[in-house]
């Protein structure tokens, strides 16, 4: 059977696991680390290892996207004190996802999707829309999920165990960070 080609963007790698796990069965995947938001660029670096070190044990492709974290800091200015869930965010992920689906259309995927939803801080209907939003805009499919449903969240804490991962304390931005 011939799987169709989705590229997932992935935060990090504690949250790829479960999403991994839900998704390989049903689709050819490619990760995409996308995420000028972290910050400080050590961080940055870590997170990102981490998920190349846990692409390559999995032996699953992973794009890396540029860190562009002055455009993240322009979009969000204005924003700075928001609280996490608040108005910075919907920007935050908009500017991630549009990259997604930018690249995975470039790259002739079927789909593009994100691992976003596995935290239980994050809104997945608002995920969905913008998801389907930029769908829309650039007519490429987005697959809609609630990935902390079926409890994902702690399916990821295991697997992230399992595979001896680190786990971040914050969001990523500098204003979560602070927080
Ligand atoms: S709190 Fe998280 S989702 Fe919100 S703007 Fe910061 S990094 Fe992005």
């Amino acid at each position: 059977m011939n799987k169709p080609k989705l590229l997932l963007h992935i935060c990090c790698a504690p949250d790829a696991t479960v999403v991994f796990e839900r998704l390989i069965p049903n689709y050819n995947l490619t990760g995409y680390f996308y995420n000028p938001n972290i910050h400080p660029r050590e961080e940055y670096e870590k997170r990102l290892k981490e998920m190349q070190a846990l692409a390559s044990k999995l032996s699953l492709p992973l794009l890396v996207g540029k860190y562009d974290d002055h455009r993240w800091f322009n979009l969000t200015r204005g924003y700075e004190n928001e609280e996490e869930g608040g108005k910075r965010c919907p920007i935050c992920f908009t500017l991630r996802l549009r990259e997604t689906a930018r690249s995975a259309k470039e790259g002739g995927m079927d789909f593009f999707a994100t691992v976003l939803t596995v935290s239980p801080h994050k809104d997945a209907a608002l995920i969905n829309t913008i998801g389907r939003s930029i769908s829309e805009e650039l007519s490429i499919p987005f697959l809609e999920a609630d990935f902390k449903k079926k409890d994902g969240f702690k399916r990821s804490v295991e697997l992230s165990q399992k595979f001896g991962l680190y786990r971040q304390n914050y969001c990523g931005c500098e204003y979560s960070r602070r927080k």
